[in-house]
């Protein structure tokens, strides 16, 4: 199955243990055991192990990494789960389609899938809901919004196990023309060199060039660009860069 394999659920920042072993649980209740840790603040205890309850084995070979960034740069879809709805300027899906999504993306060739989640007290930063193309939102109620975060690893690893269930794997989506999609760390190497770019013409003249960072970046996460595309763009942003940097030499 695609979505057991392909489909990670990474965990950001988790204060309590605890939480680690029940979103272990949660997960392989529903089939799935790829667990990912992102700089827990306390290393998994024997309350993480009891709350696992039989998951012992998705928490012992769940991975650590010091950032969401390597977490997630082989992932060629990456959804943020946030208990602030609107909060970030990403497109916003329910679980359900959510879901669906993300199995239909880990049933394409070579594509890797994550659900994020955030801290307990404090969600997931900007930044972090920036390394997302997507964001999910369990529609709770808007005064009481936030559930418990191993409850919204149990709906989110219910609504994939539907997905599988129903047989909604789609056939591989066409990127471009049969040419390789391109990876999380590709798209991040581009977003960097335009963030540069934009300096060096002078696009912001003095504003602050947060905003229309966002939106570059949720055009082009929507734009599931391949390879080639981002190797093109990278070239075209090469040459910007050369020709600022010679109308920046003065004459003699
Ligand atoms: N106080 C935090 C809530 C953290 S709950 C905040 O306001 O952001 C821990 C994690 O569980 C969240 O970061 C999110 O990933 C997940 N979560 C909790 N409630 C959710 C909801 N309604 N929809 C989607 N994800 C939710």
């Amino acid at each position: 199955m695609s979505a057991s394999t392909h489909v990670r659920f990474v965990l950001v920042g988790t204060q309590h243990p605890g939480n680690i072993g029940a979103a272990a649980r949660a997960m392989k209740t529903m089939g799935l055991a790829r667990l990912v840790l992102v700089a827990p603040e306390k290393p998994l205890d024997e309350v993480a192990f009891r709350r696992s309850a039989g998951a012992e084995d998705v928490l012992g070979d769940a991975p650590v990494y010091a950032t969401l960034a390597e977490a997630v740069a082989d992932c060629r879809l990456v959804l943020g789960c946030t208990a602030r709805s609107r909060r970030v300027q990403l497109e916003e899906l329910l679980p359900e389609l959510a879901g669906q999504r993300a199995v239909a993306k880990a049933g394409e060739e070579g594509a890797e899938v994550a659900f994020v989640f955030g801290r307990e007290r404090t969600g997931l930063t900007n930044e972090e809901l920036q390394l997302c193309h997507l964001a999910v939102h369990i529609p709770s109620d808007p005064e009481f919004s936030s559930l418990n975060l191993a409850a919204a690893v149990q709906v989110m690893a219910y609504e994939v196990r539907m997905a599988v269930l129903a047989g909604q794997v789609q056939a591989p989506a066409e990127t471009g023309f049969g040419e390789a999609p391109a990876s999380h760390a590709q798209l991040e190497g581009l977003f960097g060199q335009l963030g540069d770019t934009l300096d060096q013409i002078d696009f912001h003249k003095g504003r602050s060039p947060e905003s229309a960072m966002r939106k570059l970046r949720r055009l082009f996460m929507k734009a599931e660009m391949s390879e080639q595309e981002v190797r093109l763009l990278r070239g075209i942003l090469a040459d910007a860069q050369r020709m600022a940097r010679l109308a920046g030499e003065k004459p003699n």
